[in-house]
């Protein structure tokens, strides 16, 4: 058997150990210490974002700033269909509704149409959306101007999820920080990772405070433990956040070594009957976290996604559907949703190719071969 080749793993810079010996030389082993604030500091630094609270995973994140933004049992939240799940759980978590947008064609994040039209419909149905979760899926950016100009019409505000999208940029800003909140992850297959983790960033000074007050069980000020609300362990460890100290000495060296892994897909892959990329709009500029194809049967003389992606398992590389929306997932089926077909083709006719910064060109060289070979008919024995 060759070689496992990943979808994207973790990808260890020369100074996170340093951070983490640091942490245990001086016996800052818990959720707070030095690396905390100092990976919290890398993080506005990097993201131009006022400020930033290190918490223990992205969903963590997303859970606070809906509490923050007084999302209660009842309310509606508006929340991109086509993402992970972690994207709407926590709304669910709350006892509020999610109400899923389907995407559009050209990012295949949030449709900015289907979000007005939603707005209006719930409005119209007695009920304000109490926030709005647009997501970069992928890295590639949503049409956030456009979202965030809709959402400043009706007065609702934004939760951007960048949680795969550290380094995206449109028109030079970094996702992340259009909305009023943005969350970060820093999970074992992100961009960059604490091992697990996350984090809440905003201009608002208050909001990110708020949240390292919930994420540390909300005490209030008293020499004993009182508390006037409900809190949660929701706070980053010094030992993950001194991982995250190092990553983010290398995180500009990822986001250039995932764009080159996409360069290389695209310079061997595009000129191939029925394979299409995302290609970045004028002024995006995505981090590339995973390269992501779409594969039309009808064009490509009938290979479709399942019959690429079994072949390359068989060669032991994983690759891995596009998300399935949460509109068609069991869990969320009685929910209502906004459609338009575009995130079920997607995730019919997708498939993330391996993508991590620390591949081979060797590695890479075999999954292109592999792809090429089943679109070519060359071996289709699958
Ligand atoms: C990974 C991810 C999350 C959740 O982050 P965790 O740190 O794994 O909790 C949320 N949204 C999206 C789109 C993600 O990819």
């Amino acid at each position: 058997m060759n070689k496992k080749i990943w979808l994207s793993s973790p990808h260890m810079g020369d100074e996170e150990f340093g951070f983490v010996k640091e942490a245990f030389d001086t016996n800052w082993i818990a959720p707070l210490g030095p690396n905390v604030d100092g990976f919290e500091h890398d993080l506005e630094q990097f993201t131009g974002s006022g400020f930033a609270a290190a918490l223990s995973s992205g969903t963590a994140a997303l859970h606070l700033a809906l509490i923050i933004l007084g999302v209660q049992a009842g309310d509606e939240v508006i929340c991109q269909s086509f993402t992970f799940s972690a994207t709407a759980n926590p709304i669910v978590y709350l006892g509020a509704t999610p109400i899923f947008i389907d995407s559009e064609p050209e990012t295949w994040n949030m449709s900015p149409e289907l979000l007005e039209q939603a707005i209006k419909d719930r409005i119209a149905k007695g009920k304000k959306p109490k926030a709005i979760i647009p997501v970069h899926l992928y890295g590639m950016p949503a049409h956030i101007e456009q979202i965030m100009a809709i959402a400043a019409h009706y007065d609702i505000p934004v939760i951007e999820d960048a949680a795969e999208a550290l380094g995206t940029t449109i028109h030079g800003k970094n996702a992340g920080t259009f909305g009023l909140i943005g969350i970060l992850s820093f999970n074992g297959n992100k961009i960059i990772t604490t091992s697990g983790g996350g984090a809440l960033i905003s201009d608002n000074k208050e909001m990110v405070e708020k949240a390292r007050f919930l994420s540390t069980q909300a005490r209030d000020p008293a020499p004993h433990y009182q508390h006037s609300e409900i809190g949660y362990n929701y706070r980053m460890s010094n030992i993950s956040a001194g991982i995250g100290r190092g990553q983010m000495k290398v995180i500009s060296d990822r986001v250039s070594q995932r764009r080159k892994v996409y360069d290389r897909y695209v310079q061997h892959l595009s000129q191939l009957k029925g394979i299409r990329f995302l290609s970045e709009p004028d002024g995006y500029f995505s981090n590339r976290w995973l390269t992501a194809i779409t594969i039309a049967p009808e064009q490509s003389g009938g290979v479709d996604r399942e019959m690429v992606r079994k072949s390359l398992e068989k060669e032991n590389i994983e690759s891995r559907p596009l998300w399935k929306p949460m509109h068609l997932q069991p869990v969320f089926a009685g929910y209502p949703a906004y459609v338009n077909g575009i995130s079920e083709d997607l995730f019919n006719n997708g498939l993330c190719l391996p993508s991590g910064s620390n591949l081979s060109d060797d590695e890479l060289g075999s999954v292109i071969k592999q792809i090429e070979n089943v679109l070519t008919s060359k071996s289709i024995s699958i």
